[in-house]
């Protein structure tokens, strides 16, 4: 294998496999992608011969794909991924969690956060919207990290002023700190390198903010042009503490609503126990939501009706939420949503049309992840004009015996890739087509 590209430009040539943005899929068994000195997609299409030139990088049998967009991600957690499992949510919260994110302090973050985005790259992420934890300090080092590792990132310190981990602080302070402290945050950091990284307002969830915190921050978030995120309706015990402590609210949705928090830049995670109210109120408002089918089996959240949502025109992309679900590829996450889906169909009276296909879990995972963000201008799939974040997969790390091949078939190629996903099957990764320190490279394969 040659030499991997560091930096634009370059050409690859390559299988290629991905959603565009008019609904199709683009294939090609032979593929050639240029990428132009800016770092944009100047040529994606068939390979020919009069391609032929010293400077182009072969990858085949390598497949070039968009890079993934996972949509939430918690950078503290990641130590205790794949711990507590037989939990609910609001104790593994206390047992597996507080204390974790607690002692993220910047000397940890200074460490811990390089890795994560390497960890990230290696499984295929060239986008990821993170919470770190409750601290100013440590929340600007994963900004650090991310600028310079060479990530697309969203990410945001959490806030909380109900039930928080920061004993500490004093209780008639703590709300204007954490505003304070995350306007600061924005300012910073919100917009960095032409876009490439950007700030979310982070409350953690309705169980753990105030009235006033739910509203300070959506009003912060417009102010700064950012995101916006929480947790929504995750697990039933959660469902009734929001219940309790929001009497005033229609239900778990309203209390956002009436924050003033809902809109195209709002990204709600989870979402799984919706009333058709609130289906329809998202829809309404643009808010946008995150399927995380693993953490919602790792905890028993529950099942989301996910055909149901999108035959309503709800926008929805993928989420691994490490450390409630156990592993940070998104094809892992593909597949827990994929065995939901099926684990639904199979257990309803009339199935629900519009279950999900490999290639639709594809796009999921990439075009309609930027598409949530508002930035599938410039990514989530191969398409002319768009910044290269791609990745080289080898499929041959799927095979089930050795040797036994690989689909030709795209369909079947992506199913592949969902359902034997191996841990070092992603070879490269480039944003604006800089490569990724993380994946290990085509070193030593042939
Ligand atoms: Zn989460």
């Amino acid at each position: 294998m040659p030499e991997l590209p560091l930096r634009p430009p370059f050409t690859l040539r390559a299988r290629l496999l991905s959603p565009r943005q008019d609904g199709s899929v683009l294939h090609e068994p032979d593929g050639l992608v240029e990428v132009d000195a800016s770092g944009r997609l100047a040529r994606v299409g068939a390979w020919r011969d009069s391609d032929g030139h010293a400077s182009v990088v072969d990858l085949r049998p390598l497949v070039v794909m968009p890079g993934m967009v996972d949509l939430h991600v918690h950078l503290p957690q990641l130590p205790n991924a794949g711990l507590g499992a037989g939990l609910d949510l609001l104790t593994w919260l206390e047992t597996h969690i507080f204390p974790l994110e607690g002692a993220y302090d910047r000397a940890r973050a200074d460490i811990e956060a390089p890795a994560a985005f390497r960890a990230l790259a290696a499984a295929g992420t060239t986008t990821v919207v993170a919470y770190a934890a409750l601290w100013a300090d440590s929340t600007d080092a994963a900004f650090a990290a991310a600028e310079a590792h060479g990530i697309r990132a969203v990410i945001g310190k959490v806030m909380m002023d109900r039930g928080s981990y920061d004993r500490a602080i004093d209780q008639r302070r703590i709300l204007e700190t954490s505003l304070a402290q995350s306007d600061e945050l924005a300012s910073r950091w919100h917009g960095r390198d032409s876009g490439r990284l950007r700030y979310a307002f982070t409350p953690r969830f309705a169980v753990s903010c105030t009235a006033d915190m739910l509203r300070e921050s959506a009003g912060l978030a417009v102010h700064h042009g950012a995101y916006w995120q929480s947790h929504l309706s995750e697990d039933r015990g959660e469902l009734e503490q929001v219940a309790a402590l929001f009497p005033e609210a229609t239900d778990y949705l309203d209390v956002y609503d009436r924050a003033g928090a809902l809109g195209p830049r709002s990204i709600l995670a989870h979402a799984v126990h919706l009333s058709p109210r609130e289906v329809g109120r998202i829809v309404e408002s643009d808010a946008r939501v995150v399927h995380c089918p693993a953490s919602n089996l790792f905890l028993a959240s529950g099942m989301m009706p996910l055909a149901a949502y999108r035959a309503a025109g709800m926008r929805i992309g993928l989420g691994s939420d490490v450390a409630a679900g156990p592993e940070l590829s998104l094809f892992s996450v593909m597949r827990a949503g994929a065995v939901t889906q099926r684990a639904l169909a199979a257990t309803a009276a009339a199935p629900p049309d519009g279950i999900v296909d490999p290639l639709g879990w594809l796009r999921t995972a990439t075009l309609d992840g930027a598409r949530v963000l508002g930035i599938d201008g410039d990514t989530g799939s191969l398409e002319t004009g768009k910044e290269a974040d791609l990745i080289a997969v080898d499929p041959r790390l799927t095979a089930p015996l050795p040797g036994a091949g690989t689909p030709a078939d795209p369909e079947d190629l992506v199913s592949r890739l969902i359902f034997r996903p191996h841990p070092d099957m992603v070879r490269a990764a480039w944003v604006r087509g800089r490569l990724l320190a993380g994946p290990p490279g085509v070193d030593g394969i042939g």
